[in-house]
C-alpha cells in the first residue's frame, strides 16, 4: 500500500541529491581536536568551533569527571523544579562577573545550548510586551536568531548585513515602545566582526535593546577572552548578551547575560530554559574549569598563538578562483560558489587527509557554497602551511 507522504519525503529527498545538497553525518572515532579518526584514517582537521582547544583539554576532562562523582550524571528535573545545583550557580556567577564591567547589575542564566538560549531570551522579551515589540536582524544572523525571532510571531525587520545605516533608518520609522536590534557578535559562516559600537550608539539613540549573540565571540575576543563588549570596551544597560559554552569553552551550553531585571524576567518566561531538564550539574562543574583557563595566562597564551595562525592564514595565498572573504577571526571562510564546486573541493583536500566540511545553502545564502575554515590554538604553524598547500592542490583537482 503506497502511503503518499513518504513518496513525498522520498522525491524531495531526490532533488536534494540531485542539487548537490543533502548532507550526511561522519561518525568520528576520537575527541573533538585537530587530528580526528574518521572511517579508520586520522585527518587534519578544520571544521570545529573548539577554537581555544579546550575539548581535549586534561584539565577540562578531568573537572568533567569529578563533576560526574559530585553530582551524577543527570539532573533529574528542571531547574524551577530540583535540577539546579551549586554547579550551575557557581558558574552563572562566574560568568555575571566576567560580564559586569559591561551591563551594569549583570546576571547570568545558564541554558543547555546557544540554540535554546536565543529561543528564550527572544520570546521572554515579545512576552514582555506582547502586540508591541518589534525585532530588528542583520541578514547573516545564526538560524537560531531567526528561528527565535519567529516564534515570537512579532513584526522583523531585516537590514542589510552590518549596515547601521540601514537600520538607524528603519528604527526611525519605528514608533513601537520595545524594539530589539539582534545582531551576531562574529558572523558564523564570513567571520567578519559586527560594527558593535556603532549599533550600540543608534540602539541608544532609538531607545532599543541590542542582543548580541556572541556564540564564536566569547573566549576568542577580549583581552580576558570575555568577548566582543571587552574587545570594544561597551558598557549599557541597553545590552543582553549570549555566549555559547560549546565552542571556545570546549563543553557545551550557552548563557545569556543582562541586567538582573531582564535575568529575572527570563527566569519566569523563557520555556526553553524553564520547560526542560536542567543541564547535568558536571557540566558546570567543567565548565567552571574551561572559564578559568580561558581568563588565565594560559588562555591568553592559547589566544595569542590563535591569532598568530589567524595572521598566517590570513595573509598566506589562496587559489585566485576562490574569494576568500575579510576576516580576522578564526573562521576564515573561502568562498567557492556552486554546490559541487564546493563538495570537488572538500573531497580534495579529504583526499590530502585534510578535512573541511562543505558549507551550502541554506547555511549560507545560495551560490555562495563555501569551505569555513575554522583555526584552533591547537593547530599548529606547520598545519596552516600544509593546509594552504593542500588548498592550492585541491584548486587544481
Ligand atoms: N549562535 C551562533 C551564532 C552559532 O553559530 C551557533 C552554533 N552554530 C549557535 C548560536 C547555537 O549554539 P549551540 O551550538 O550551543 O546550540
Amino acid at each position: 500500500m503506497s502511503f503518499k507522504p513518504l513518496d513525498t519525503l522520498a522525491t524531495r529527498l531526490q532533488a536534494l541529491d540531485a542539487q548537490g545538497l543533502r548532507r550526511q553525518r561522519r561518525s568520528t572515532e576520537t575527541a573533538c581536536d585537530v587530528r580526528m579518526a574518521v572511517d579508520g584514517r586520522t585527518l587534519l582537521t578544520f571544521n570545529s568551533n573548539d577554537y581555544l582547544g579546550l575539548a581535549s583539554h586534561p584539565q577540562v576532562i578531568e573537572a568533567l569527571k569529578e563533576g560526574v562523582s559530585l553530582y551524577g550524571a543527570g539532573s533529574g528535573a528542571s531547574h524551577l523544579i530540583s535540577g539546579h545545583s551549586r554547579a550551575h550557580d557557581r558558574l552563572e556567577e562566574g560568568l555575571a562577573a566576567s560580564l559586569s564591567p559591561h551591563v551594569p547589575s549583570a546576571k547570568a542564566l545558564f541554558f543547555s545550548s546557544g540554540y535554546m538560549a536565543n529561543l528564550g531570551v527572544l520570546t521572554a522579551l515579545a512576552a514582555a510586551a506582547p502586540n508591541d515589540t518589534v525585532f530588528f536582524s542583520d541578514r547573516l544572523n545564526h538560524a537560531s536568531l531567526i528561528d527565535g525571532i519567529r516564534l515570537t510571531r512579532e513584526p522583523c525587520h531585516v537590514y542589510a548585513h552590518a549596515d547601521v545605516g540601514d537600520l538607524s533608518r528603519q528604527l526611525a520609522a519605528c514608533s513601537t515602545d520595545t524594539k530589539v536590534v539582534v545582531t551576531d557578535g562574529v558572523f558564523s559562516m564570513d567571520g567578519d566582526i559586527a560594527p558593535l559600537p556603532d549599533l550600540l550608539r543608534v540602539c541608544e539613540e532609538h531607545g532599543a535593546w541590542l542582543l548580541v549573540d556572541d556564540a564564536h565571540g566569547f573566549g576568542v575576543l577580549g583581552e580576558t577572552g570575555a568577548g566582543i563588549l571587552q574587545h570594544f570596551n561597551l558598557h549599557s544597560p541597553q545590552l543582553i548578551y549570549v555566549g555559547t559554552l560549546g565552542k571556545a569553552a570546549g563543553v557545551a551550553g550557552a548563557f545569556v547575560a543582562a541586567h538582573e531585571q531582564v535575568m529575572e524576567w527570563l527566569l519566569q518566561r523563557a520555556r526553553p530554559y524553564i520547560y526542560t531538564t536542567a543541564a547535568p550539574a558536571a557540566l558546570a562543574h567543567a565548565l567552571l574549569t574551561s572559564v578559568r583557563i580561558m581568563r588565565s595566562d594560559e588562555g591568553r597564551r592559547r589566544r595569542a598563538h590563535l591569532q598568530s595562525l589567524v595572521q598566517q592564514l590570513s595573509t598566506a595565498p589562496v587559489p585566485a578562483a576562490w574569494q576568500r572573504l575579510a576576516s580576522t577571526t578564526p573562521i576564515q571562510p573561502l568562498v567557492l560558489g556552486s554546490n559541487e564546486q564546493v563538495l570537488q573541493a572538500s573531497a580534495a583536500l579529504q583526499a590530502q587527509g585534510i578535512w573541511i566540511s562543505a558549507i551550502r545553502a541554506p547555511t549560507v545564502p545560495v551560490n555562495t557554497a563555501r569551505l569555513r575554515i575554522t583555526l584552533s590554538a591547537n593547530h599548529t604553524s606547520e598545519d596552516v602551511h600544509h593546509l594552504v598547500q593542500a588548498l592550492a592542490r585541491a584548486a587544481q583537482a
